[in-house]
């Protein structure tokens, strides 16, 4: 159960030494309560309170690690029903499915080709992250092999899934470098999976067949010391699976139940005969709340609108999304190149550098620190006002690499020219266009 600010104050030292950023114990301890500091910024907190602390900060559904390298994933560690209450803190992971009696070509085919699906938004890289290698003859050396190959000549990461323990051995001595997930212990062979997962310090996936029968062998694993839990209630059906996987997140989160507070796997490959529905379904557990959605396939078309979602869905809804202030080069300037300049808000960054960089025009784009608000409502809240543009221009830099003395503001900001104009004595402001999508015509016809 999470400590109230008042119960963390009362075990902190109350020294207000101010180490730990803030002027008060009370005021960290508030801060702790809220999720906004770490337990480890405070360096004078005792061990016994530092377990305490522990024990009651931990997230009520525990994040779990999956896999290596560039494509590994935590998933889980969430504290809210809803997004818009807080935010949800780790995106889900998605999968597709190789059986163990691939050829080695098609596997081959198929990595290159789910390797090519990553795309660029806002500056961050989409991109699916996990490979289920499985079994489909418990022959346990062609699963090894498989699982090797995807671990070995793929950023991929590995669902290892069978129900034989000498396959699952195999599989892990194949990848277990890369800690893969396995999948999945059920009350046939509880004790021997958790051991070999323990054994193996690797992320396990339990299974029952129902929520309830989940709480047992979640407790098995945690009494033998396991945390990296992913829980699959094993249900097939969708409207049973989307019931349970609420039932699972309400437990967590409303009742404290720590046998529940675990992410989830969910298999819209096997609820579906047809990659549109299995897309479908993972758009609905993406939302409600797989942590690990596995698929039959990767295919464009179904990845883009998922990873697309997801980045929405995971998007802290109290932190703008936002670019670092600065000078962006573009098109390869020079000292005559046009100024132009637009707020930090991720998205105006994008659209405008994207048509500027279609026009191939040589540009200097200033980017100003607007909190992260698009043009109009930065200019009506006062954070992109003309004396901070022109402030912002002088100190900016552009001087030592322009000899333009001219500023293109956004159409949006056209009522700062005037001020914009008193600040840099000597410039020209010009208006730009409103939409960035006539961005390219205003700077060819300026240029020509
Ligand atoms: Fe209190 Fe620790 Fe912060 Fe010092 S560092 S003010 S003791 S919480």
């Amino acid at each position: 159960m999470a400590l109230t600010g008042i119960q963390i104050f009362k075990l902190l030292p109350k020294t207000n030494c101010k180490e730990c950023g803030v002027p008060t114990c009370l005021a960290f301890a508030m801060n702790l309560a809220s999720g906004k500091a770490e337990l480890d910024q405070c360096p004078y907190v005792s061990d016994e309170a530092r377990e305490k602390l522990a024990e009651a900060s931990a997230p009520p559904i525990l994040p779990v690690e999956i896999g290596k390298g560039v494509r590994k994933v935590t998933v889980g560690g969430e504290t809210v029903l809803y997004r818009h209450e807080k935010t949800f803190f780790n995106a889900c992971a998605y999968a597709a499915v190789v059986g163990s009696d691939i050829p080695d070509a098609d596997l081959e085919t198929k990595l290159k080709a789910w390797n090519a699906l990553q795309y660029e938004r806002v500056g961050l890289n989409l991109r699916p992250e996990l490979v289920a290698v499985n079994d489909v003859n418990g022959d346990a050396a062609a699963f090894a092999k498989v699982a090797k190959t995807v671990a070995e000549t793929s950023e991929f990461n590995v669902i290892l899934m069978t129900e034989k323990t000498d396959v699952m051995k195999a599989g892990i001595e194949a990848c277990g470098f890369k800690n893969p997930l396995m999948c999945a212990a059920t009350s046939a062979n509880i004790d021997e999976w958790g051991a070999l997962a323990k054994e193996n310090n690797l992320p396990i996936v339990v299974r029952a067949e129902s929520v309830e029968a989940l709480q047992d062998l979640t407790d098995k694993l945690v009494g033998m010391g396991h945390k990296k839990i992913i829980l699959d209630p094993g249900s097939r059906e969708i409207k049973q699976a989307l019931e349970d996987q609420v039932a699972i997140r309400r437990s967590a989160l409303k009742n404290a139940n720590r046998k529940l507070g675990f992410p989830t796997i969910t298999f819209p490959c096997a609820m579906a005969d047809n990659l549109e529905m299995e897309t479908l379904i993972s758009a609905m557990f993406t939302a409600k709340y797989g942590a690990v959605n596995v698929m039959s396939d990767f295919a464009g078309e179904s990845i883009f609108p998922l990873l697309l979602e997801r980045l929405n869905i995971y998007t802290d809804p109290q932190r703008p999304m936002t670019v670092t202030e600065g000078i962006y080069p573009i098109n390869n300037p020079d000292e005559n190149s046009p100024i132009l300049i637009t707020t930090n808000f991720a998205l105006t960054y994008f659209i405008v550098s994207g048509e500027i960089e279609g026009s191939k025009v040589p540009c200097w784009l200033l980017i100003k620190d607007s909190e992260g608000l698009s043009v109009l409502t930065a200019w009506a809240a006062g954070k992109f006002s003309g004396d901070d543009v022109g402030m912002f221009v002088k100190k900016s830099g552009i001087m030592d690499k322009a000899k333009t003395t001219e500023l293109v503001i956004p159409g949006y900001a056209a009522a700062i020219a005037g001020d914009v104009e008193e600040e840099l004595p000597g410039w020209k402001i010009t208006v730009g266009p409103r939409e960035a999508a006539h961005i390219p015509a205003f700077l060819k016809e300026k240029t020509k």
